[in-house]
């Protein structure tokens, strides 16, 4: 008999999200939490129930992940991810590819199968390819949609108009993060973004960076973070969060006292999920909306705060 009951808490970015775009949020929420709870229910591990959930959200063009991610500043796409293990503290990053559908799987293959935590650019596919990912073009992950958006900052910055530091609330942050619980009673945190529109190529955000937009620890808690990824790499708030929870915060107590700091400290904004190895959840942001959704035996919750769903557990 499993000890454990399993939980998948997922998260598809906070920010201003305009009413149209709820729905595709909803369902994209959906999607992955049906993908990576399967895995859990059939006593899968966390680390295939994160992996399987975020491949899911890679593949949906409502999030910045994988194909239809924002552009760089020179029209690419560039993708970060990190996937930890909450048991052993295994982790694997990869940073700047431009040639795989799916970076979390590659994570994944950089946190079996390398003494190595961290790849980037061409050697992160390089190990990728060799562990028998296939390329894809860089225009495959490149949607029209997204280059127009890319023209519109452009010309927005021209005339001074744009926010390129990403320091307002209303820049979309549609990074995919997942933490599950498995049945054993490990955890699992994993992040994927295509980072901020209009970013500097070469530029690699929170979300791949250890401690930072993720981590996962089976004696505190597993995190993932969204939002203005400058101050959270700063603050390195996901390893902050979770020694909130390590020292005897409830992971609710630790999502909001993190989204709290980040805005005190460094005027940053986000959205935060928590996991500790009871299964107790936590949930903040400091933006308008997010997009998040829960996953358990008793239920399956999907949608974006607060119209939808309640912040309370
Ligand atoms: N935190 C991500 C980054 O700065 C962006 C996001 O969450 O949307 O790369």
């Amino acid at each position: 008999m499993p000890e454990h009951k399993p939980i998948l808490l997922i998260h598809g970015g906070a920010w201003a999200m305009p009413d149209s775009d709820v729905s595709s949020h909803r369902q994209g929420i959906r999607n992955a939490l049906e993908a990576g709870y399967a895995v859990l229910a059939r006593n899968g591990s966390a680390l295939d129930a994160v992996e399987a959930a975020i491949t899911v959200m890679e593949d949906d063009e409502a999030f910045d992940a994988g194909r239809g991610s924002f552009l760089t500043r020179d029209g690419r796409v560039q993708l970060d991810a990190l996937l930890m293990s909450g048991a052993d503290l295994r982790a694997g990053g990869v940073a700047a590819v431009e040639h795989l559908r799916h970076p979390i799987q590659a994570a994944r293959l950089v946190l079996e199968h390398s003494p190595h935590v961290y790849f980037v650019g061409l050697g992160a596919e390089r190990f990728a390819l060799q562990h028998g990912m296939r390329p894809c073009d860089n225009m495959d992950l490149v949607l029209p949609r997204e280059q127009r958006r890319l023209y519109a900052a452009q010309e927005a910055e021209l005339k001074g108009l744009g926010d390129t530091t990403f320091s307002g609330t209303l820049g979309s942050h549609d990074t995919v993060g997942a933490v599950a619980l498995d049945s054993e009673g490990n955890l699992a945190a994993g992040t994927s973004t295509g980072g901020t529109l209009n970013k500097a190529p070469g530029r690699v955000g929170d979300s791949s960076l250890i401690g930072c937009g993720c981590y996962a620890d089976n004696q505190s808690a597993a995190v993932s973070l969204t939002g203005w990824g400058e101050p959270i790499m700063k603050l390195v708030l996901g390893k902050w969060a979770v020694d909130r929870v390590e020292a005897g915060a409830s992971p609710q107590q630790a999502a909001t006292d993190a989204i709290a700091y980040l805005h005190r400290r460094l005027g940053g904004h986000g959205g935060i999920i928590v996991l500790g190895p009871d299964g107790s959840v936590g949930l903040a942001h400091n933006t308008p909306r997010m997009a998040w959704g829960l996953a358990t035996e008793a239920e399956l919750r999907a949608g974006v705060t607060h119209e939808e769903l309640s912040l309370s557990f």
